[in-house]
């Protein structure tokens, strides 16, 4: 999910919070922490977007519209959801997965911090910031509002990918105009961390029992964030879905953000099956709780 915020989506925004305090399907308050053996995996709540369903076009459908009305919401959408970023922890060390809009996204967002401090946790506690891609709503946190590094002692590690895609001029001609800002705030981000950016391939450990899981299609250097301990484990998928609602029973349904929607759609089936298959638990960016994956008569089910 990304900024092509419009004004009419700011103004949804807003407006979402009183509905989104009676929807607990969709808004309610972060679950956890969640234990996964030694470690501690604590979700923060940067906000909440109010995904229309144009930007999920096949939800602009009597199948989209019907999903939205069985869930208590408007048929015609917004459903709001969240917008995560997760801190780990295992004894005194400090991690986070993502972070947030930051003010990138105009009012609404911006409450990792606060997050954080209600957790006891100083920014400038966290040793690493592992991203699952850069764009604004999992990058931009990383920015105080003069676009300076808002973590003062940590490392960026992500997808050589990803770095790679959002570096490159070509690229970014070739991309749809609306995606231009989308550029600025990940070069923005990549310069505030001169000298703190740490490149990763495949499925590099990440930390003793976490590993980078590449999810591509998303973005190039897309990737997910496996934490296990024994037999116990948590993936963290980023973005394998925006909506949780209209995505889970249809995974062929794509989000306008996709660099590679056909892509995106192989790795977010072959991630779902893999989940019901092998039983870890999931969470991700956009989803309120955390849970296992179950195929559906439709699609599949997060129980
Ligand atoms: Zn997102």
């Amino acid at each position: 999910m990304s900024f092509h915020l419009s004004r009419r989506s700011l103004l949804a925004a807003s407006a979402l919070l009183p509905l989104g305090l009676h929807s607990p399907a969709v808004a309610a308050a972060p679950s956890g922490p969640y234990r996964i053996g030694v470690f501690t995996v604590t979700p923060l709540r940067d906000g909440l977007f109010p995904l229309e369903p144009s930007m999920i076009p096949a939800a602009e459908s009597q199948a989209g519209q019907a999903l939205l009305k069985g869930a208590g919401l408007p048929a015609e959408g917004p459903s709001p959801e969240p917008v995560n970023a997760f801190l780990i922890r295992r004894g005194d060390r400090h991690w986070l997965l993502d972070a947030g809009c930051g003010t990138v996204l105009g009012p609404g967002f911006d409450r990792v911090t606060a997050a954080l401090a209600a957790e006891g946790v100083r920014p400038d506690q966290i040793e690493t910031i592992w991203l699952t891609h850069l764009h604004a709503d999992h990058a931009g946190g990383l920015l105080t509002p003069g676009r300076l590094a808002r973590f003062a002692n940590a490392e960026l590690v992500l997808q050589e990918r990803e770095v790679a895609y959002w570096s490159d001029a070509g690229a970014r001609a070739s991309a749809p105009a609306a995606l231009s800002p989308m550029f600025e705030t990940a070069q923005a981000v990549m310069a505030a961390y001169p000298g703190r950016l740490r490149r990763v391939s495949g499925e590099a450990e990440l930390a003793p029992g976490i590993h980078a899981l590449p999810l591509p299609g998303h973005t190039p250097g897309h990737m997910g964030v496996l934490i296990a301990d024994g037999p116990d484990r948590l993936l963290i998928w980023g973005d394998i879905v925006h909506s949780r609602l209209l995505q889970m029973p249809h995974p062929d349904w794509t989000v306008i953000w996709d660099t590679d929607p056909i892509e995106a759609i192989a790795t977010r089936r072959g991630i779902l099956d893999r989940a019901a298959t092998e039983g870890f638990r999931v969470t991700g960016m956009h989803i309120a709780t955390v849970g296992k994956i179950e195929r559906a008569s439709t699609g599949y089910a997060l129980i």
